[in-house]
């Protein structure tokens, strides 16, 4: 940062701006959302949601067993064979409409609880997450009644019941990818959360119920794993959308393997963030603080693996630690923080240990100085520097905000770095060149490609991955033929 010798430098700080949370309205309990009525646990269980930011119990969430998952599913068998399937089209856009206006209501509650249940700072909450959710839902209400256009001489159908299961990083927004192509294309659904983030899924369950969506459309069931396996080993669903770990992916391709079920898989990642000498540094520097900072890392197409030319690389790092020192890490309901809470204890756990790793792999590690809550889970952006192409830490997703820096000198040698890794599911390239941009395009192996800007998102544009990071496309036209048959 350019720094003007006649003023000393001064330390300042911004005046703490609380986002309110009193007009959040939030159950002491909540139970199953099964055919459009809340329903309680057949095992009669409980867990908490705790708010990962002070370590405050939120909420008790119910645990659906194998058998709620089974009554769930008959529930949204009945309302598709019975309701949903035989609608008028332009009657079920109507419903997707509705959600998404009421969700538009209340985005101001949806983003506090997601801030509250999930750690991530509101800034994003509200500036990203809700909007994209609500836009997910206005996006695909328009398609409903257009499938025609949107498969221009094929014949298509609706697949059945679908089950959803979604991660922690974002909630709600996975929740509207999920829910509202599956509707569109005249589906009904059972949709797992993830445990440590139910809230606002449920609080989806309140508005769709608000929206008189008929019964069993949509049926929300919390729980852990064992749950999300309950709905992947269903015999009577026809569809698994799931979202979260390559290793669970694993299992469910596995456990689907010889069925007719469909399938798609959102997995990891460890992308690709590349930046050419003649890149915009300022910008660049901005777009690898957005890439991974923000958001904690949380995200799976995050800019993890920062590749920088070598003749810029001095410059771009210089800049990047001076950034790294403004960048407020704290209560995430505070309008000036930049990275909020880790989402849950374990996941700090998983972080901390590739720091270590970092460490004795020989990598060189960087924190800038900065004060951290007592209470609540929190990391500070590290950037590790003298990274080896085998270490763990440029290989293994860390989902934390961790940057790992390597240079090159020339596009085939950074091509081939990039595309050295199990996952591919993003990537960035910063550079003048337009030419350039469409020939790493062409040879990254990566669903999405950001050219001068980083973690964009549109409900018109499809998203997803390459190799580990799974296969199928959620958003635009792709997402929608993810939930239809051609017959
Ligand atoms: P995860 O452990 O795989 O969990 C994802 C979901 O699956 C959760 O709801 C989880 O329930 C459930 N689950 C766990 N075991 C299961 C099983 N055996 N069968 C069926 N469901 C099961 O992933 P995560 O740690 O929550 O999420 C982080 C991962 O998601 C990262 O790898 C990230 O890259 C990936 N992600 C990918 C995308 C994408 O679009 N490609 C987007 C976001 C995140 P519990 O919560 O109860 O364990
Ligand atoms: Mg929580």
């Amino acid at each position: 940062m350019a720094t003007n010798k006649n003023i000393p430098e001064v330390e300042w700080e911004y005046a703490p701006s609380l986002e309110g949370t009193s007009h959040i309205q939030l159950k002491k309990k909540y139970d199953l959302f099964i055919g459009g009525k809340w329903v309680k646990p057949s095992s009669g269980k409980y867990f908490q949601s705790i708010n990962p930011a002070n370590e405050e119990v939120l909420a008790e969430v119910a645990y659906g067993s194998e058998k709620d998952v089974d009554i769930a599913v008959k529930a949204a068998r009945k309302a598709y064979n019975e309701v949903w399937s035989i609608m008028p089209a332009a009657e079920r856009a109507k419903y997707i409409y509705r959600i998404a206006r009421l969700m538009q209501e209340r985005a101001r509650e949806l983003a506090v609880i997601e801030t509250l249940d999930g750690g991530k700072t509101i800034r994003e909450a509200r500036d990203i997450d809700v909007p994209l959710a609500c836009n997910h839902f206005f996006y695909y209400a328009g398609w409903a009644d257009k499938l025609e256009y949107a498969f221009p001489n094929r014949k298509v159908e609706s697949l059945g019941v679908a089950g959803q299961i979604i991660p922690w990083n974002f909630p709600l927004l996975m929740a509207a990818w999920k829910i509202a192509p599956a509707l569109a294309a005249g589906n009904t659904v059972v949709l797992k959360p993830a445990e440590t983030t139910s809230l606002t899924a449920l609080k989806l369950a309140e508005i769709i119920e608000a929206a008189g969506l008929p019964a069993g459309v949509v049926n929300i069931v919390t729980g852990y794993g064992d749950t999300g396996a309950a709905i992947v080993n269903h015999s009577d669903v026809n569809k698994i959308a799931f979202t979260g770990s390559t290793n669970v992916g694993k299992i469910i391709q596995k456990a689907l393997a010889g069925t007719s079920k469909k399938l798609t898989l959102e997995l990891g990642g460890k992308s690709a963030n590349i930046i050419f000498d003649d890149a915009p540094i300022d910008q660049a520097v901005e777009g690898i603080v957005n890439g991974i900072f923000f958001n904690q890392g949380h995200v799976c197409c995050a800019g993890s693996r920062l590749f920088v030319q070598e003749n810029v690389a001095e410059k771009v790092i210089a800049k990047l630690k001076e950034r790294l020192k403004t960048l407020y890490v704290g209560n995430p309901l505070d309008k000036n923080t930049d990275i909020g809470a880790i989402n849950s204890k374990e996941q700090l756990a998983t972080i901390t240990k590739y720091l270590e790793i970092g460490k004795q792999e020989g990598a060189e590690m960087y924190q800038p100085a900065c004060t951290i809550p007592a209470k609540g889970f929190y990391c500070p952006p590290t950037l590790f520097t003298n990274v080896a192409q085998s270490n763990r830490i440029a290989q293994e997703e860390i989902f934390g905000p961790v940057l790992t820096i390597q240079t090159f000198r020339t596009i085939d040698e950074v091509i081939q770095k990039a595309n050295n890794s199990p996952y591919g599911l993003a990537a960035g390239v910063w550079t003048e060149k337009g030419a350039r941009i469409f020939n790493m395009a062409n040879q990254l192996n990566a669903g999405v490609i950001w050219a001068n800007t980083y973690n964009k998102f549109d409900p018109t544009s499809p998203f997803g991955g390459y190799k580990e990071s799974g296969f199928g496309r959620e958003g635009g036209v792709h997402g929608l033929a993810a939930y239809v048959k051609f017959v």
